[in-house]
């Protein structure tokens, strides 16, 4: 990757020597520059740490270094904030920083780059349902408050460090402050899987159930405490699982006209 080819590397590099629009947030890795031409990636949450005490990782080792989380499970979103911390990596040029983010956050550079220009055209969730065929065809059935309680349970902060730009019903897109700089810029996988479900699920028979506040505060919380502590056998491609913390906030979004004020905050 060459950034005299590259005008969006040309950009970044740019921007990242600038001192009043760095460092940069793609997901869950701080972009920074350390002097003229010197490039720094680590972790978000190591921002504050002495750089002697993290691992040196190069190049080359940060696309193993993404593939699993924490727990050694497969990461399917790279930008869920569940990166390994610990390390830094320092790209020798600015080549080796298009590298190092392409591995760390597929698209990054480029979605980053396509949000600079104001005429960009997002995908809207509805755009998005209306191609969808076979199995997702009916995720355009959904309605806008559907929609939306699908795209604030998949998209939440706890899950994704992109910012959703990409229109869906009357929620504003996300603010690069509440997550980083990356942009996504239309419906990802897990957003059609979760869709689907939910779709699936407005069909089912209902229930009807009378609760008082004080339960339904504890149920609440239950919510809160088991998105908070998934399984840890869980994957996060999984949504099959009932306990997946996607779901659970679903649930929790359908819920929320009827949660008592002190519950209805989600519990991040
Ligand atoms: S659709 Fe939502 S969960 Fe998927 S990448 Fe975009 S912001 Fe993240």
């Amino acid at each position: 990757m060459s950034s005299a080819k590259n005008p969006a590397l040309e950009r970044l590099a740019g921007t990242l020597g600038h001192p009043r629009l760095s460092p940069l947030r793609f997901g869950p890795v701080l972009l920074r520059s350390n002097g003229p031409g010197v490039f720094e990636l680590l972790h978000v949450e190591d921002a504050s740490t002495d750089p002697t005490r993290l691992a040196v990782v190069e190049v080359d080792a940060l696309a193993v270094l993404a593939t699993n989380d924490r727990q050694g499970r497969f990461r399917p979103n790279k930008a869920s904030p569940d990166l390994v911390a610990g390390w830094i990596c320092r790209p020798r040029d600015p080549e080796s920083l298009g590298e190092a983010l392409e591995s760390l956050l597929p698209g990054g550079l480029s979605d980053w780059y396509a949000a600079l220009d104001p005429a960009l055209g997002v995908v809207s969730y509805r755009e998005f349902a209306d191609r969808q065929t076979g199995m997702y065809r009916n995720i355009a059935s959904l309605s806008d408050p559907e929609a939306c309680e699908v795209a604030r349970a998949c998209c939440d902060v706890r899950f994704c460090l992109r910012r959703r730009l990409w229109p869906v019903g009357e929620i504003g897109v996300d603010a690069a402050a509440s997550k980083s700089d990356a942009p996504c810029l239309e419906p990802c996988a897990l957003l059609l899987e979760l869709a689907r479900r939910a779709h699936r699920m407005s069909q089912e028979e209902r229930s009807t159930l009378h609760l008082g506040e004080t339960d339904l505060a504890s149920i609440a919380v239950a919510l809160d405490t088991a998105i908070a502590h998934p399984p840890s056998d869980l994957r996060e491609g999984d949504l099959s699982n009932p306990a997946h913390p996607r779901r659970l906030l679903l649930l929790r979004e359908k819920l929320l006209p009827w949660l008592p004020a002190p519950v209805r905050g989600k519990g991040e």
